[in-house]
């Protein structure tokens, strides 16, 4: 819980009573952080996301749909179906303008699937929903810390300041894609402890 200073100003809550520890914490739950922590909870990893959006819902219009790659892959998770429900199938892929055809490709699904981002995210977050993920919506990571231990990730929301830990010996903590850079923790990923 946020412990407010009695200034006012947000303050260091102790670790004892704020830090929770996961062996990964992903800041961001756009696409990317969203198929990130299905694929290591599906992996049986301990991981928090945190979001500084309070929903899921994006502004505007972004990305109009899935290649046949994309498709395939959530396929081989189970969930194609959740997509291709609520778009449509068609020929998107192309190259420097050109229309191609992949009709006649001998994999499952040979085209792509038009359908907003929004909708796109939103049945990923349902997806990640029905997983044992912890997500922090509404807080934003402001900063991180390391020893040998651990990284800490600083969140920052409604005043306070909080504390979650991501484990070096297990996890990385990143950031997608910021509108505001921060450092990236330097210490060495220890790709021997994915499995
Ligand atoms: C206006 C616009 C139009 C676009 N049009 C197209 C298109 O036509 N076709 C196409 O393929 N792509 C398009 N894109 C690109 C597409 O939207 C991105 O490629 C996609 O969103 C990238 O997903 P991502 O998860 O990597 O990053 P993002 O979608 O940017 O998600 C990052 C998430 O991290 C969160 N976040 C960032 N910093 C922090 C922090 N410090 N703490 C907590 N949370 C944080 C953000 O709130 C966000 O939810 C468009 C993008 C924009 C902006």
């Amino acid at each position: 819980m946020p412990v407010p200073g009695a200034c006012g100003k947000p303050r260091v809550v102790p670790h004892s009573r704020a830090m929770t520890n996961h062996a990964v914490v992903i800041a961001g739950a756009g696409p990317t952080g969203l198929m990130l922590v299905a694929e290591l909870a599906l992996a049986r990893v301990d991981v928090a996301v945190v979001e500084r959006r309070v929903k899921q819902d994006i502004d505007g219009s972004r990305a109009g749909g899935l290649h046949a790659r994309t498709i395939e892959v959530l396929d081989q998770r189970g969930v194609a179906e959740r997509f291709l429900s609520q778009g449509q199938v068609m020929q998107v892929a192309g190259f420097s303008f050109i229309p191609l055809d992949i009709s006649d490709f001998p994999i499952r699904h040979n085209y792509g699937l038009a359908l907003g981002q929004r909708h796109i995210e939103r049945i990923l977050a349902e997806w990640v929903s029905e997983l044992p993920v912890t997500i922090h919506r509404g807080r934003e990571v402001t900063g991180f810390s390391q020893d040998e231990t651990g990284v800490d990730v600083e969140l920052d929301g409604g005043g306070s300041f909080t504390l979650l830990r991501a484990l070096t010996t297990k996890g990385i903590a990143f950031s997608p894609s910021p509108s505001r850079p921060m450092p990236i923790p330097a210490y060495p990923f220890q790709a021997d402890t994915w499995s």
